[in-house]
């Protein structure tokens, strides 16, 4: 079977269990022996990110030292300029010849997919794995009718038959930078070693 490269990509300003439960739970779904969990530099979708690169990269390297399911990796970050996803996976394509490209994305991500710089490129390019808690089908609904407007059928029947279901993990990087600002405990929201780092580095406060 050739090779296959599944990304998982996001801010990570910080990675939390939101994360880490969700990747965990698409790759046993889909019998993954590894995701990439790969930093963007400079969202194109979003303002700047709170943490510097190096900062978020090591707390990602923190939150999945033990975990040989993830590995991590800091090629967006290297590139200069926004992360654009289709750059990352020509990048990956020239270096990996052959190895099929899987991109998973959390549900609020395919709402804005549409948005993405080269996004029929993009759904071309890997194939997408769309996480998204239950109830989904009628909240999705609304988004395939929409993708509908811009894709082919066949790539939006792909896009359907490509949801996990997964389990509803109710964190977000927002809260936990917030509750830091507010000098409020940031315990159980992320792996313990990244909510050290955090606190002895000070960072987000
Ligand atoms: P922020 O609060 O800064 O917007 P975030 O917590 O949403 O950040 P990102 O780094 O933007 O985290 O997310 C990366 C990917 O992880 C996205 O595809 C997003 O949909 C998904 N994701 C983030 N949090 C969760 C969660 N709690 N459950 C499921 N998926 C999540």
């Amino acid at each position: 079977m050739s090779e296959r490269i599944v990304i998982f990509g996001g801010t990570f300003d910080p990675v939390h269990h939101g994360h880490l439960i969700v990747a965990r739970a698409v790759a046993e779904a889909k019998g993954f022996p590894r995701i990439t969990l790969m930093p963007a530099a400079s969202p194109p979708h979003k303002p700047a990110a709170g943490a510097s690169g190096p900062d978020r990269m090591e707390m990602l390297r923190l939150a999945t030292a033990d975990e040989p399911v993830f590995e991590v990796s800091d090629i967006e970050l290297r590139r200069p300029g926004p992360s654009y996803t289709i750059d990352t996976l020509e990048q990956l394509g020239r270096e990996r010849p052959g190895a099929r490209q899987h991109l998973l994305i959390g549900a609020d991500m395919l709402e804005d997919l549409l948005n993405w710089h080269r996004a029929g490129d993009v759904v071309s390019a890997a194939e997408i794995i769309v996480a998204a808690r239950r109830p989904w089908q009628q909240r999705l609904d609304e988004v395939f009718r929409r993708l509908a407007e811009h894709f082919d059928d066949e790539t939006v029947n792909r896009l359907r038959g490509s949801v996990v279901e997964t389990p509803r993990v109710d964190i977000s990087s927002t809260d936990i930078r917030r509750r830091v600002a507010e000098g409020l405990s940031i315990r159980y929201l992320a792996p313990e070693a990244v909510t050290q780092y955090i606190c002895e580095r000070g960072v987000y406060s």
